[in-house]
């Protein structure tokens, strides 16, 4: 409330047109002349003290912004003097002294404030101490010209109003100045609606404090009659205010303390009195000025001093908060990051290079160990000179070279590497990316290549030769048959593979139209045609089926997927006569629906190999010799699985062999949400035979 009541005050002084300010300037400097006139010692003309100095420059100051402002401001101040000299009863000689004497001292302050501050403002000691000294060559010049008036006047001794025109202008010109300067920033801050600095760090309680013991101190030094010169036990006021008051509320305090100072020594009491006129003159100023000047050097630099720490920890945390942003991206990054220094001692390493350089037994700090065999893609084992680190740290920087480290635990991974030296010999940062996948996916993709050249190309030559021998009409009529039936086996090569790539590209967009099926009646029927199929030579096979629970499931996409995995498990099975498969379904107890698991006694998968079996085109190497595939059929039956919102995994059994599980639907309700699927849909789905 008190906050946004200054703000929308200090937004009001900053938006007056230049009309009002240069009225205000001239009330106010008309008012601190006559102040000046006034307060004198009844029996000379001294003033004790001459405020109309500081507003004048201030006024000038504020003009600055405008060449028209500025002339406005010393021509209007040039007007405002000569009638307040000249109503308060001074001759025009002397009055002329005092106009002239003002306007030079206020342009030269003007001028040399600005030269020797970087800009026209009071935020640190220094600022303040280059105020004093511009203000004390100004009205030294000032003085001169009143010397002059008085000498042409005749009225006053000229050397006698050199010291005190010299004193209460440098006076008034430093404290009042630099007070008006200091408020003026202030109004400026709070009309941006910037953090403003407050009062202080004190509390209520410790102002009203200060505010007490400062007029008791000062009542008892200058507001009795004694003359004991005891005036210095007003100082510690001074001190407790500069380091606890800001600098505004600091230089108001010193400038209300020397306000009580001239009214208790004008009233002709405290310890001034018994030095003279003259000299109380003097003396008063002079100690109002030191005081003035140690609240406000102590409040400046206390200032500077919470400026500067409230700096360092806005950089300390920003630095931190950086820091822990940077931390946070690579920590984050899929790109392993390693920093090790010249002595090949670890001094950085994020998780994802933990993860693929091993564990990370290597602790910052300590050197650098290896806890893998590293090689060339093509197996050769990776010479020290050649290593990619070893070359960083000699400062030469090695681009994306491929690695493959072969763990202990026998885990391969395959690495692109970046290595450069840091600057300053500071060591090197080893950066890696796992291309693993990549290299598995370029690997199934050229065995996928060589499936379909074999599988598309190869029928393909051999129907032109079969063709070829049916055009010769005398080719006997067996010859004839065994062609045909050649033919006809290759085309049902093809048309397996093309009719497998096409199931496997519709079974994730396709319309599933689900309803309760029997598996039992599904997968009966798949083991007659498979056995049929078969033949005669090839060696019997043990079925075992137990499937007393339904799936609620696409009537097509299930015998795609029972189909395939029962393929699997014969294709992979054993071939001597003793190959079982078991078909069974359980209920999942954790979600109610259905789990059917296909299982052999065949060759097993390779355990490295038993996430990859479902990626498309991925064959584990033990099965390649004993038959042919596309490396889809696994692919597909995930496809359907996860189109039902179920999965499907699989594990070596103990004694040899593999066990496929699938969870599929008991029920409408588990089939997923979001999925198209209707009950009776039998729309167009690539036929399975
Ligand atoms: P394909 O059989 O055409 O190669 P799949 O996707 O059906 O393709 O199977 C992928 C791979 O998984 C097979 O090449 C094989 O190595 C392995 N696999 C699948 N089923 C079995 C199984 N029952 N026993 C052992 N290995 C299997």
């Amino acid at each position: 409330m008190y906050m946004g009541c200054m703000q929308a005050v200090a937004g009001r002084l900053t938006a007056l047109s230049p009309m009002w300010v240069h009225l205000g300037f001239a009330l106010l400097l008309a008012a601190a002349a006559f102040l000046g006139r006034t307060i004198t010692f009844e029996t000379s003309e001294l003033a004790l003290v001459w405020p109309a100095a500081a507003i004048h420059f201030l006024w000038a100051l504020w003009g600055l912004r405008s060449r028209r402002n500025f002339a406005v401001a010393l021509a209007a101040a040039v007007a405002v003097l000569a009638g307040v000299t000249l109503a308060t009863g001074l001759s025009g000689t002397l009055a002329a002294g005092v106009v002239l004497g003002s306007t030079v001292q206020t342009l030269i302050a003007t001028f040399l404030f600005l030269r020797l501050v970087r800009r026209p403002a009071i935020g640190t000691v220094g600022d303040y101490l280059r105020l004093g000294v511009a203000a004390l060559i100004a009205c030294s010049i000032g003085a001169l010209i009143i010397v002059g008036g008085s000498a042409v006047d005749g009225s006053a001794s000229p050397f006698a109003t050199f010291v005190p025109w010299l004193i209460r202008h440098a006076v008034s010109l430093t404290a009042i100045g630099s007070l008006g300067i200091v408020v003026a920033a202030a109004i400026s801050v709070r009309a941006a609606a910037r953090e403003s600095s407050g009062t202080s760090g004190t509390g209520p309680i410790e102002t009203a404090s200060l505010a007490l013991v400062s007029l008791v101190l000062y009542g008892m030094t200058f507001g009795t009659t004694s003359g004991l010169p005891i005036a210095y036990i007003a100082i510690p006021v001074h001190m407790w205010a500069g380091l606890r008051l800001r600098s505004g509320w600091a230089m108001l305090h010193g400038l209300a303390c020397g306000g009580f100072l001239i009214f208790f020594t004008v009233a002709g009491r405290g310890p001034f009195q018994e030095l003279g006129e003259g000299v109380a003159t003097y003396a008063a100023q002079s100690f109002m000025f030191i005081a003035f000047s140690l609240s406000a050097v102590l409040a400046l630099s206390m200032d500077e001093r919470r400026r500067l720490i409230a700096g360092l920890y806005r950089a300390n945390e920003e630095a931190e908060a950086s820091a822990e942003l940077r931390d946070l991206v690579i920590s984050r990054m899929n790109d392993g990051v390693l920093v090790a220094g010249p002595d090949r001692r670890l001094i950085f390493q994020n998780e994802t290079s933990a993860r693929w350089l091993g564990s990370g037994a290597t602790q910052p700090g300590e050197p650098w160990r290896r806890e893998y065999e590293i090689s060339t893609p093509d197996g050769e084992p990776l010479p020290e000179s050649a290593n990619p680190l070893t070359l960083a740290l000699r400062g030469i920087v090695t681009e994306r070279m491929d690695v493959d480290l072969l763990h202990s635990e026998g885990e391969r991974v395959h690495l692109s590497v970046d290595a450069m030296p840091l600057p300053g010999e500071r060591g090197a940062v080893v950066v890696t990316r796992n291309v693993t996948e990549e290299r598995v996916y370029q690997r199934d993709l050229s065995r996928f290549a060589s499936v379909v050249a074999h599988d598309l190309m190869t029928p393909l030559t051999v129907f032109d030769g079969w063709l070829e021998m049916l055009e010769d009409p005398d080719l006997p009529v067996l010859e004839r048959q065994a062609s045909v039936a050649r033919l006809q086996q290759a085309s049902a090569r093809m048309r397996n593979l093309i009719r497998n790539l096409l199931v496997y590209s519709l079974a994730k967009e396709e319309r599933i139209s689900a309803s309760q099926l029997d598996v039992a009646d599904a997968v009966s029927g798949i083991i007659d045609l498979r056995t049929t199929l078969r033949g005669a030579k090839v060696p019997a096979v043990h079925f075992q089926v137990h499937t007393p629970h339904p799936v609620y499931a696409d009537e097509r996409m299930f015998l795609q997927l029972v189909e395939n995995l029962v393929g699997n498990a014969l294709k992979y099975g054993r071939t001597d006569g003793t190959a079982e498969v078991t078909i069974e379904t359980s209920v999942d107890e954790a979600t109610g629906r259905t789990l059917v698991s296909v299982g052999d006694n065949g060759i097993g998968i390779p355990d490295a190999d038993l996430e990859r079996v479902f990626d498309e085109f991925h064959r584990s190497e033990n099965g390649l010799g004993q038959a042919s595939g596309t490396g889809l059929g696994l692919a597909i039956c995930r496809r359907i699985a996860e189109s039902h919102g179920g999965w499907i995994a699989v594990r070596n059994v103990p004694g040899g062999g593999a066990e496929f599980t699938i969870s599929l639907p008991a029920e409408p309700d588990q089939m997923p949400t979001g999925r198209r699927h209707s009950e009776a849909d039998t729309s167009s789905m690539v036929p399975t035979r």
